[in-house]
C-alpha cells in the first residue's frame, strides 16, 4: 500500500446524491493526514473508507459554502470523543473566521481534543514540516476561496553501497548530507537525486491565475469539474470549472494525473466528465468515485531534477 495516497469520501457539489455523498477527501502523506473540505456525512465516510480520526492532522477547507464545511461539527466532536492526543491545524479563509467558530461549537461536547488555528490571510506558504511547504492561493468564487498546494523540496538519496566504498558511515553520513562535503567526499558522489512530490487541491473557482500557479507542476491534481462543458455558461456564471477546463489546466501545467471531482447533481454518467477532459489532456485522467483511494503517482523519474 502506498503511504502517498487521496481517500475520496465524497464527490458531490452542493447536494448529495444517491452515488455521491457531500464533497471530503483524506490526503494520506507520510505521518501528515490533511483533511480537506468535510462536506456533511464526511464522518460515515470516514468509517466506510478506513479512515480514522487519529489519522487526521491537518484541516484544510477552502471556503465555506456547506458542500465544504457542514462536516466540520461532526469531525471537531469527533476528534475529542476519540481523544486524539497530537495537535490538528485547522486553515481555512480568514474572512470566514464568524463561521468556523460558529460550525466548531455548533452543539455541545466535551473539549478534550487541540485544534491550532490558522486561518488564510495572505498567499503563500502556510505550514512547514517533515512533508514539505504547505501554501494556500486565494481563487475567485462568491465568497472567499482559497486553493493549497503541497511541495515536497526536492533531496538526494544516499546509497549505502557508495557510502560504504567511499568510507562514509556513522555521524558522517549526516554531517555530509548536512554540508555537502566531507573530506575528498561529496554528496553527489554518494547519492543519488530524489524528486520531491507536489499535490495541489482546487475546489470552487472560476479559471484565475491562482489555478495555474497551485497546479504547476504537481504530481496530483484534485480539482473541481463541476460541469461539463456543455455548460460552460452556467460554470461561468457560477464561478466553477468545467471538465474540459479542468483537462487544459492539466496539459498547461504539466500535471501527471488528473482528478476530477465535485460533480453537479444533473449528471449521472461519470464518464462524461474524463472524456470532456480527455479532449485536453492526455495524461492519467481519474474521475473520482466516493470511498476510492488513489495513490499518488510514483516520483518522477531522477533525470527530470534539474
Ligand atoms: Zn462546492
Amino acid at each position: 500500500m502506498s503511504n502517498r495516497e487521496l481517500v475520496v469520501l465524497g464527490t458531490a457539489s452542493q447536494v448529495p446524491t444517491r452515488h455521491r455523498n457531500h464533497n471530503g477527501y483524506l490526503l494520506r502523506w507520510d505521518t501528515e493526514g490533511i483533511l480537506f473540505d468535510p462536506g456533511e456525512g464526511t464522518q460515515r465516510q470516514m468509517l466506510l473508507a478506513g479512515v480514522a480520526a487519529t489519522d487526521i492532522t491537518r484541516i484544510c477547507v477552502t471556503h465555506f459554502h456547506g458542500d465544504h464545511c457542514l462536516g466540520l461539527p461532526g469531525i471537531v466532536q469527533r476528534l475529542s470523543l476519540d481523544r486524539v492526543q497530537h495537535t490538528v491545524s485547522a486553515h481555512y479563509p480568514a474572512s470566514g473566521q464568524h463561521f468556523y467558530e460558529r460550525l466548531k461549537h455548533a452543539s455541545s461536547f466535551y473539549e478534550t481534543a487541540t485544534i491550532d488555528e490558522h486561518p488564510v490571510t495572505v498567499d503563500g506558504p502556510i505550514a512547514a514540516g517533515k512533508f514539505g511547504v504547505l501554501e494556500a492561493r486565494s481563487l475567485e468564487h462568491g465568497i472567499d476561496a482559497v486553493g493549497y498546494r503541497l511541495v515536497e523540496p526536492d533531496s538526494r538519496h544516499m546509497v549505502p553501497e557508495l557510502l560504504r566504498s567511499a568510507g562514509v558511515s556513522g555521524p558522517d553520513v549526516g554531517v555530509l548530507q548536512r554540508t555537502g562535503v566531507l573530506g575528498e567526499v561529496r554528496v553527489e558522489d554518494v547519492s543519488v537525486p530524489r524528486p520531491g512530490q507536489k499535490f495541489a487541491f482546487i475546489m470552487d473557482t472560476r479559471l484565475c491565475d491562482s489555478v495555474f500557479a497551485l497546479a504547476d507542476g504537481v504530481d496530483m491534481l484534485v480539482i473541481e469539474s463541476t460541469f461539463l462543458k456543455e455548460d460552460i455558461e452556467l460554470a461561468v456564471a457560477h464561478g466553477h470549472l468545467t471538465a474540459a477546463q479542468a483537462g487544459r489546466v492539466a496539459a498547461e501545467c504539466g500535471v501527471r494525473q488528473l482528478v476530477l471531482t465535485h460533480f453537479s447533481q444533473r449528471y449521472q454518467d461519470s464518464s462524461r466528465f474524463h472524456a470532456d477532459a480527455a479532449e485536453e489532456f492526455d495524461g492519467e485522467i481519474v474521475v473520482a468515485a466516493d470511498l476510492a483511494r488513489v495513490p499518488v503517482p510514483k516520483r518522477r523519474p531522477v533525470d527530470s531534477v534539474r
